[in-house]
């Protein structure tokens, strides 16, 4: 597996590929990966024949310093994951090498960016669409693959995508989970022993609503999710909503287009986000 840090070695490995006609696949990831990372690139490869994944903690998405500051960064771990996987290369740029100077610029993604993480989370959505532009213009795959366990992020991609008209097919992969339900994410590795058996809750409160769905209104399935969290200690709702899947604006009736379930919350001091597709597919 070639590691790559610069933008002008990898567009020469990139080049190079390109002349021979191999289609390349992009999984770009902020690292401490785990099972649901792997399973994008294993995904990726029915799509292309060279994956290429990133490893690059983005500044300019976090919204909260501390976060950013103990963002797990175990790259030993991480580059052993990689090449099990199967992944060609690695790019894994410096911040100074993807930010040389300040940047103000913005991408118009739509009312969806400022509702849900985007209302709890300011710019976050800026600083996610800057970055994926940013190795979208250094890889040029032909296809990037994100998972659905961040629903809004891919949206915002897939809008950024069509916006610029960008010749790159964003696949949504499902999401992976632990055996008892907890979507699998790097952040996992804060919680304490406490906290992980709080954080059930999350999974616990949308499979409920999955399972209820065709039985009880919208209004009743939001009260009952919402009480699962008012009777779980040490876990601190953001939001819990049931919202339609393009717009992610909350949805009042079934009949408000394809739905989603999706929930945050902090558990302990770290935020765990998730979600369930409620009808039909993004
Ligand atoms: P991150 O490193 O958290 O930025 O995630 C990199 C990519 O992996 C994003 O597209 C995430 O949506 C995806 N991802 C994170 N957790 C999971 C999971 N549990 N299952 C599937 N994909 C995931």
């Amino acid at each position: 597996m070639e590691v790559i840090h610069t933008k002008a070695a990898l567009n020469n490995f990139v080049s190079q590929l390109k002349y021979k006609g191999n289609k390349i696949a992009l999984v770009p990831t902020m690292g401490a990966l785990h099972a649901g990372h792997i399973s994008l690139v294993d995904q990726a490869k029915q799509f292309a024949d060279v994956v290429i994944c990133s490893i690059f903690v983005n500044p300019t998405q976090f919204t909260d310093t501390k976060d950013l500051e103990k963002y797990p960064r175990p790259l030993e771990h991480d580059l052993d994951m990689l090449s099990a996987s199967g992944c060609e290369a690695v790019f894994m740029p410096s911040v100074q090498e993807m930010y040389p100077k300040p940047e103000a610029w913005h991408v118009d993604l739509g009312p969806a960016e400022f509702v849900l993480e985007g209302q709890f989370r300011k710019g976050h959505f800026q600083g996610v669409t800057q970055i994926v532009k940013k190795l979208f213009d250094c890889v040029m795959p032909d296809v990037a693959l994100f998972g659905q366990k961040d629903f809004q992020q891919v949206l915002m991609i897939k809008n950024m995508v069509e916006l610029f008209t960008m010749p790159i097919e964003i696949v949504t992969c499902p999401i992976i989970r632990e055996t008892d339900g907890l979507a699998m994410s790097s952040r996992n590795m804060h919680l304490s022993t406490e906290d992980r058996k709080h954080a059930l809750v999350l999974s616990e409160a949308l499979l409920f609503v999955a399972e209820r769905f065709s039985e009880d209104s919208i209004g009743a399935l939001i009260e009952q999710a919402k009480d699962f969290f008012k009777h779980q200690v040490g876990v601190e709702l953001d939001y819990f909503t049931i919202s339609n899947i393009t717009t992610l604006m909350p949805a009042e009736s079934k009949t408000e287009g394809d739905l989603v379930a999706l929930v945050a919350a902090k558990v302990g001091a770290t935020r765990l986000i998730d979600n369930i597709i409620l009808t039909g597919k993004n």
